[in-house]
């Protein structure tokens, strides 16, 4: 074979996974090269809340809410039983270190908010805070002109051309004239936003995914580690012994790549391709994603080809948010919505088939197990008016006045009738049994049980309600006509099918026994919740786990092979 260059260690993917591999790699001192399909590094992790689930760190501890991997196991028993092992206990055991090397060694810092429970959380060793962590918020002027570097995320999180809104921002933008607090932090938002305006296309205070991604590339680019844009795995060169490199497309030359410690796969899974959805989706209607288009199943088929075994052996083969349609935008119901008091979701029956304050993820497998007995897909949430005044409903946002709302009902986003009765109609939902369904969550709301699924239930379903509405935050009556719906579809927020891996993401063959120079980590990697959704940020923390295991994999072999024993994975 004859390479056009050589490194220590290639990486396919610029999001969470392929950014945290290349960070450390080079830290370890590796040569590094990290290609890019697109000409933005971010990927379907700069459109996330940046969420990640790692148990027992020390940030945790740090911010008052300390948790224990011994909980963190126990609630993994009994989520997923006795399934993925390895990789499950690889990850535990590594998690805090990951995140410790990163905080030390690079701008990739995490705080753990005092409350973020696990979505079970009713389970034992669940956690209610200190586990899911969150990026610290960026000032994106720090990249100057490599900001532009960063993909935005979709239009609809953020306001005023541009400005990213954290959940901690919406309460003070929406009630500015509550305190003098509230003001002065609502008046500092907006005033760096308009300067902001001035001289960048969007706003440059990230948070969430958005701060997350531009952490790591501001790392990246602190320590010079070469980004190649428009570079895009084509296939792997696999040897008799071992995966030796790569050819990749860099813009419209053709390069062979040589990788002499290894290849590392963190293309982002498969979510917006038709093609694989058909493979390993099948009976599931799920036409919808909300990845970023361009994680299409690349370096997950580019290790199948050389042989790397697929493990589909999941609860659900992806995981799902409920979005509603409009234009191009694929927009997901994930916790500004569904919970609060006074919305239902129905089917075309007209009837209840879930608790809406769930997980989305558990929304959407509500709604495909009603869709096999009764037709539930799209499903319809129903709200009044008041619920739009206070909440918002999908895009519209809360407080939105009456042209905003004309606007949506005009393209048909938003269903509106003065009673059940018409809007049903519209919507093509039986009446009888709509109007009916009101009825009977309005007596739930005045008792605050929800008989029929248990809305507002568990601390869960409670910390995405409205603290200020009681006796339950979930329920309240809907009685204020006119009536809403908007039609919600399943859709694939990441894919849990995924090539097979040990502890160390390394990919195994047919046999189970690892291709030597092949990792993978994000969504190429199967997930280690095999299908089970247990927590916010349960895709990024392995992909932050992995990477770090992966190149300590590649670093020790390098290390021990130079003879130095002192390097060697703190896991
Ligand atoms: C709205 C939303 C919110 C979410 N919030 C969270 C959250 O808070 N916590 C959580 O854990 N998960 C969350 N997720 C899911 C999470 O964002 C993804 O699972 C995660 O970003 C996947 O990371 P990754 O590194 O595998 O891939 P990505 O971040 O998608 O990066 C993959 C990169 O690979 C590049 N690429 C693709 N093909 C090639 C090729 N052939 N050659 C070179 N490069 C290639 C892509 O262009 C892309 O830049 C959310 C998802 C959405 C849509």
């Amino acid at each position: 074979m004859k390479w056009d260059r050589e490194v220590d260690v290639l990486v396919f993917g610029a999001g969470m996974g392929g950014m945290t591999a290349a960070l450390i790699a080079a830290l370890e001192g590796l040569d590094v090269l990290l290609c890019e399909k697109t000409d933005q590094v971010g990927g379907t992790t700069s459109t996330s809340a940046g969420t990640v689930w790692i148990p027992g760190s020390s940030q945790a501890v740090r911010d008052g809410v300390p948790d224990s991997i011994e909980d963190a196991r126990r609630f993994l028993e009994a989520e997923i039983g006795p399934r993925a092992q390895t990789v499950r206990e690889a990850f535990l055991a590594a998690g805090p270190a990951a995140l410790d090397y990163l905080e030390t060694r690079s701008e990739v810092k995490f705080r753990a908010p005092p409350r973020h429970p696990d979505y079970h959380s009713n389970q034992p060793g669940r956690a209610l805070a200190g586990r899911a962590l969150a990026p610290l918020p960026f000032d994106g002027r720090l990249l100057g002109k490599d900001f532009a570097r960063v993909r935005p995320p979709i239009a609809p999180f953020m306001v005023l051309g541009g400005m990213m809104v954290g959940k901690d921002d919406i309460p003070i933008l929406l009630k500015p004239f509550a305190s003098v607090r509230a003001f002065a932090a609502a008046a500092k938002l907006l005033l760096r936003h308009a300067s902001d305006r001035l001289r960048f296309s969007r706003g440059t205070r990230l948070v969430m995914g958005n701060a997350l991604v531009a952490r790591l590339y501001y790392s990246l680019t602190r320590r010079n580690v070469p980004v190649v844009f428009d570079a895009t795995l084509v296939a792997l060169v696999k040897g008799k012994e071992r995966v030796e490199g790569a050819v990749v497309d860099i813009g419209d030359k053709r390069r062979t790549i040589r990788a002499r410690r290894g290849v590392i796969l963190a293309t982002g899974g498969f979510g917006p391709s038709e093609k694989l959805r058909a493979e390993f989706m099948r009976d599931v209607p799920v036409a919808h994603s909300n990845a970023f288009i361009g994680a299409s199943g690349d370096g997950f088929s580019a290790a199948r080809a050389i042989g790397a075994a697929v493990d589909d052996r999941h609860t659900s083969p992806a995981f799902y948010f409920p979005s509603s349609l409009h234009k191009d935008t694929v927009y997901p119901h994930i916790l500004l919505d569904r919970a609060k008091p006074g919305l239902i979701a129905v089917n075309n029956d007209g009837r209840r088939f879930v608790n809406e304050s769930d997980s989305y993820h558990d929304f959407v497998e509500g709604m495909l197990r009603a869709n096999a007995a009764s037709p539930s897909v799209p499903a319809w949430l129903i709200c009044d008016r008041s619920f739009i005044r206070d909440y918002g409903l999908g895009l519209v946002h809360p407080g939105a006045g009456r042209r905003t709302i004309e606007r949506y009902v005009a393209d048909g986003y938003l269903h509106r009738a003065d009673t059940f009765a018409a809007l049903a109609q519209q919507i093509g939902v039986d009446g009888a049994n709509l109007a009916a369904t009101v009825a009977q969550h309005n007596r739930y709301a005045a008792t605050g049980v929800d008989e029929a699924f248990g809305k507002g239930g568990t601390e869960y379903n409670q910390f995405n309600g409205d603290p200020a509405n009681t006796p339950n935050p979930c329920l309240r009556p809907i009685a204020e006509p006119p009536f809403f719906a908007v039609a919600v579809h399943p859709s694939t927020m990441g894919t849990c099918v995924g090539l097979s891996t040990d502890g160390d993401a390394r990919v195994l063959d047919a046999d189970g026994a690892a291709i030597e120079g092949l990792y993978a980590c994000g969504n190429d990697m199967a997930s280690l919740f095999r299908g089970v959704y247990v927590g916010p940020g349960i895709t990024l923390g392995p992909a932050l786990v992995f990477a770090y295991r992966a190149v300590m994999h590649l670093a020790s072999n390098a290390a021990a092979e130079a003879g130095d024993a002192r390097r060697r994975i703190s896991a």
